[in-house]
């Protein structure tokens, strides 16, 4: 969607080429009286939005629409902000600047409602023969009036502003500032499908799903099931949140309602509240629709880390939208997707069921899905037969769908500066090379030398987690970059465990030791990158000694440090331990967990030496595929 066309921006440069001068001197010429007429109207419309809503509320644009097909309306007045029909064929001269006279007759058969973006009003207008004309509000009064309104006007924002702050924003009813600026994308109007999405196959699934929902939604009611309200989209920027939900959308032929969370954090207090109100409202008016909430943290940030005081507006904005997510009912059709790249900085109360209880995660594409986002993006970009999609896939580690996307743009641009009718696969190179400058000052982006440290760590972990009896199965084995995280090796328990053993708790440290052991072996050396296994390893260890009292000398001990409590009420960071046990004992733990760390790596370097070939073969696997799953690692370690 954001993404420039290659194709158009060739055009317009050849265009450009044949008539050089007309079209920008007259474009100069127009700027300035262009600029005033903008800014004129924009005050007008604000004054319009003020006066008009409160002597014509407006009607829902299905029954606008109706009456037009009813034959009631015969006029019709397009603007920006209202569409206002008529249903006498005369001229009304109905300025907002002449309330006061004309307050007594302005009521009688005109009907207004918010604009939607519907292909087919004009020809239904037509059809009906209907007097219809696009209106930017303007008389000769305009100067005089602005005088004579604008001190007022700007005196009663100022008292209604002061007021609503007392009043904690009940002030936001009297004026509907709160209208929601949410785009109205009217149904059949969302081309995008599940196919122009690649690389996050998992996400795919799930909302498939969703997408059934909204079009069988009796499928699951008739059998007793509740279909979810709300479903958070959890990834980090441009890996295709908001593309996702526009295809979930699109597939289920929906209407689509977007807005971002930091939209309706606005100056005043009460604004995003009432706009979450009227957001739900518009939706609840289509029926079956979606309604997509970008950066939801910027409203759902939790209110218990908010320790100075927290954000009065963030707070009752959020309050709404969890009485409006309580408040609907999903079988009617009407669900909401949010997106996220901070889900641990949300509110609780949002991810509580009813609420968002559906998270999926959108992650970074893996190599096989990085080509195929190449490919979708390069669908309308004429590429040489030499261009190698795949080659470029393998040079683009850590990149997300949005970078992707934003190369192949970048290479048909370039291929245009350099004159060439098809995009070769050194423009390719030159856009990434560029990307990734700017790149890695974002995320990282992996050499290759980290990539193969990183596929043995990775690889070290799970091979020591898949030799180790009872220890919890590998799910997923990523070498794909992510945060400060080069890699990452998933296990997940098959059953719920409520008591652990001691030789659990000493296979738990192994695994944790596996990715430094694997590194050692192959570089001869230690790096940095383990030093978080490390101090979760260590902590296992110290809480075997003095938790679990599992050492030698204080078996069946618990040697217990007690909180002190602290001054500053709930809210401080760190509460004050104070050590139950002498001094001695404090060396002997540490004596002991250095014991403890120190022959468990040799119990697993030994292990993982026995093993290096199947490890071996393990890390050049991650090279290639850059994500196993449970079951490819399976198939991996059976050769053995
Ligand atoms: P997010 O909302 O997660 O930040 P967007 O959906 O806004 O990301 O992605 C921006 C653009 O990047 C999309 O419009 C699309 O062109 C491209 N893009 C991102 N992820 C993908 C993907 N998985 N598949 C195809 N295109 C993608
Ligand atoms: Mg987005
Ligand atoms: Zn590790």
């Amino acid at each position: 969607m954001n993404d420039i066309d290659p194709q158009s921006g060739k055009n317009t440069g050849e265009q450009n080429q044949n008539n050089p001068n007309k079209d920008p001197d007259r474009w100069r010429k127009w700027r300035t009286p262009l600029l005033y007429i903008a800014i004129i109207v924009l005050g007008m419309s604000i004054f319009n939005s003020i006066f008009l809503d409160r002597m014509n509320p407006t009607i829902p644009y299905s029954e606008f629409k109706a009456r037009i097909e009813s034959g009631e309306i015969k006029r019709v007045e397009l603007s920006d902000s209202y569409f206002t029909g008529y249903s006498t064929q005369a001229q009304l001269t109905q300025s907002p600047m002449s309330l006061p006279s004309t307050r007594s007759r302005s009521q009688a058969g005109v009907y207004r409602a918010v604009p939607v973006n519907d292909p087919e009003l004009i020809p239904l207008m037509d059809s009906k023969g209907i007097d219809y004309s696009a209106v930017s509000r303007q008389n000769s009064f305009f100067l005089n009036l602005l005088f004579t309104w604008i001190l007022p006007i700007g005196i009663f924002f100022l008292i209604w502003y002061v007021i609503s702050r007392r009043m904690g924003g009940m002030g936001a009813g009297i004026l509907s500032i709160g209208q929601n600026k949410a785009a109205i994308v009217a149904e059949g109007d969302v081309r995008t499908r599940f196919s122009d999405v690649a690389g996050v196959d998992e996400a795919k699934e799930e909302l498939v799903e969703v997408v059934d929902f909204l079009k069988k939604p009796d499928k699951y009611t008739a059998i007793g099931g509740k279909i979810p309200k709300g479903v958070l989209l959890i990834g980090p920027p441009g890996t295709g949140k908001t593309l996702l939900a526009r295809a979930v959308a699109g597939e289920a032929g929906v209407a689509f309602f977007r807005i971002s969370g930091s939209e309706f954090v606005e100056m005043f207090v009460g604004v995003g509240a009432s706009r979450v109100r009227d957001l739900f409202k518009q939706a609840r008016e289509k029926k079956r629709c979606i309604i997509f909430i970008d950066e939801l943290d910027a409203i759902g940030k939790s209110r218990i880390n908010s320790v100075m005081g927290g954000n009065d507006e963030r707070e009752q904005t959020l309050n709404q939208l969890l009485v409006e997510m309580d408040g609907f009912d999903a079988a009617g059709g009407l669900i909401v997707l949010a997106a996220t790249n901070r889900p641990d900085v949300l509110d609780p109360a949002l991810l509580r069921p009813g609420r968002f209880d559906r998270q999926v995660l959108v992650d970074k594409p893996d190599l096989k899905g990085r080509a195929e986002i190449l490919r979708i993006h390069s669908r309308n970009v004429k590429l040489s037969p030499a261009v190698d999609l795949e080659a470029l896939a393998r040079g683009t580690s850590g990149f997300a769908g949005a970078d992707l996307a934003n190369i192949v743009n970048e290479a048909a641009l370039l291929a245009v500066r350099a004159g060439r009718q098809l995009v070769e696969q050194v423009d390719f190179q030159e856009a990434i090379e560029k990307t990734i400058a700017g790149l890695q000052k974002k995320t990282r982006v992996l050499k290759e030398e980290e990539r193969v440290l990183t596929a043995w760590h990775e690889g070290g972990h799970a091979m020591v987690a898949a030799f180790t009896k009872n220890s919890d199965p590998v799910t997923k084995i990523s070498i794909i970059p992510r945060g400060y995280a080069l890699g990452y090796t998933m296990q997940m328990p098959t059953e719920d465990r409520y008591t652990i053993t001691e030789k659990d708790l000493l296979g738990r440290i192994d695994v944790l030791l596996g990715g430094r052991i694997a590194e050692e072996m192959i570089t001869g050396q230690f790096s940095t990158g383990a030093s978080n296994d490390l101090t979760k390893a260590t902590d296992i260890a110290r809480k075997m000694i003095t938790d679990y009292g599992m050492s030698e000398r204080f078996r069946n001990v618990a040697l217990t440090t007690r909180g002190m409590g602290n001054m500053l009420g709930e809210q401080a960071q760190e509460p004050q331990f104070q050590r139950e046990y002498a001094e001695s004992t404090q060396q002997y733990i540490d004596e002991e967990i250095a014991r403890i760390v120190n022959s468990e790596y040799a119990k697993t370097q030994k292990l993982l030496k026995a093993k290096k070939p199947l490890l071996e073969k393990l890390a050049n696997e991650l090279l290639e595929k850059e994500t196993l799953d449970e079951k490819e690692f399976k198939a991996l370690i059976a050769e053995d």
